[in-house]
Order: C-alpha cells, then sequence, then structure tokens
C-alpha cells in the first residue's frame, strides 16, 4: 500500500477542494482553495465511489446511477458489504497514515 497526501503541484498547499462531476463517468476535479488551479482529475471505476454515511436509499440511487446491474435481492448485501469495506479499508489506512506522517498529518 503506497500512501500520499495530496498538495498543489503550483504553490504546496494542501488546501484543496474535491468537485464531483458526473457526466458519461464518474470524475473528482480536485482544485487548489489557495490558488485556484487544478491539481487533478481522478475517474472513478464504475461502482467505486461510496460517500460514508450515505443510506440505503441514496446508494440504491447511485446504483441506479451507476448503470443498475445488481439484482434487487441482493441489494441489502451489497450495500452492507460496501459500508463494511468502506469502513474496513479506512481503518487499515490509519496505522500507515501514522507511519509515514506520524500524528501531526500535513
Ligand atoms: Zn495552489
Amino acid at each position: 500500500m503506497e500512501i500520499k497526501i495530496q498538495q498543489c503541484n503550483s504553490c504546496g498547499s494542501r488546501d484543496l477542494r474535491n468537485i464531483l462531476v458526473r457526466d458519461e463517468s464518474q470524475k473528482v476535479f480536485v482544485q487548489c482553495r489557495s490558488c485556484g488551479k487544478l491539481v487533478a482529475r481522478y475517474v472513478l471505476a464504475h461502482g467505486g465511489y461510496h460517500h460514508a454515511g450515505k443510506d440505503f436509499e441514496s446508494f440504491l440511487r447511485s446504483i441506479e446511477r451507476d448503470g443498475g446491474i445488481e439484482s434487487a435481492r441482493d441489494l441489502p448485501s451489497a450495500f452492507e458489504n460496501a459500508k463494511q469495506q468502506l469502513h474496513e479499508e479506512y481503518e487499515a489506512l490509519k496505522p500507515r497514515l501514522l507511519e509515514r506522517y506520524g500524528d501531526n498529518l500535513p
């Protein structure tokens, strides 16, 4: 696992904003709040966006917008699996952040 906390390539600021875009695919544009320049753009994999804490209804809407391939019977367990996976991935990230950056995250 490689970890990096993103910063602006132009001014070095870490004060960034994520702009979520949905057109033919889901994208995240990262803009620097300090200088306004574009820092990065991510194109998300199919089903790759998870908003922490969202409810089942919101999960259903995102699956529908994303092409809706899950069968209705499996949706509640798909929701629980997505929540659990998100939680586990984030918990696994915390010790790696501590190892790389110490107590003071940049
Ligand atoms: Zn900047």
